[in-house]
């Protein structure tokens, strides 16, 4: 595990996606996102390197339902950790509501074949608690972005003037993620691409500020995200 800013810390052993750990101390210890099931025994191994097992927990808050970010909540629920959706997104996990499907479209085939498993494999879950916009939870504040799935959040920590952006807005670019740069949400894994970019339009318009960017996929970017992120919209025809 290694600090990233504050009580942030990035549990850097997992490969497939970022899960972060805001570290308060007992009772106030919570991940955001918990991984793909694939890599649940490094997701433990990082929190016994780090002296924690799953009931030092208080809870998992997750940026969006997608297998490769809540892929273990199932498993750490049955340790008794509390798992935390935006509300839409945990109606898509019990089922209430309509699962919004991936297409292929333009992307390459690689991201197809991803979003084939992840229509056929999908996160079942109940969560515990189901969260709304401007909902306070562990220091965060709950901005819904919809689009890259029904309940899509990011979480803003305003006391480190950091965001978690699930994969509404990226730090590396999909489906390989190899390439280390801000990116717009990949077209293939969006269930409404075009909803998914006017809620990230519309986040960077309320004028939220934030230094530093804790995406879904890619390093950190510390310091100047904002900046950087406003320049990739613009770029984009979305400033
Ligand atoms: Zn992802």
């Amino acid at each position: 595990m290694r600090p990233v800013v504050g009580s942030i810390l990035h549990l850097r052993r997992l490969l497939v996606s970022n899960v972060w750990l805001l570290d308060g101390g007992p009772g106030d210890r919570w991940l955001v996102d918990c991984g793909h099931w694939a890599e649940r025994a490094t997701l433990a191994l990082e929190l016994r390197a780090a002296g924690l097992g799953p009931r030092d927990l208080t809870g998992v808050l997750l940026t969006h339902r997608h297998s490769d970010h809540a892929g273990n909540a199932r498993w750490l629920q049955s340790q008794g950790v509390k798992i935390h959706a935006h509300r839409a997104d945990a109606e898509v996990l019990d089922g209430t509501r309509p699962r919004g499907l991936l297409e292929r479209g333009e992307g390459s085939r690689l991201a197809g074949f991803l979003a084939r498993f992840e229509n056929r494999w999908p996160v079942r879950l109940t969560v515990d608690r189901a969260l709304d916009d401007g909902d306070a939870i562990a220091g965060l504040e709950v901005h819904w972005v919809p689009g890259h799935t029904e309940g899509s959040v990011f979480y803003r920590h305003a006391t480190t003037r950091a965001l978690l952006s699930g994969d509404t807005l990226l730090a590396a670019v999909p489906p390989l993620t190899i390439e280390q740069r801000l990116a717009l949400p990949y077209p293939t894994f969006c269930v409404d691409l075009a909803q998914a970019l006017a809620s990230l339009r519309a986040f960077h318009r309320s004028g939220f500020d934030y230094a530093h960017l804790l995406a879904g996929h890619g390093r950190p970017v510390l310091g100047d995200a904002r900046a950087r992120a406003e320049a990739l919209l613009a770029a984009e025809g979305l400033g």
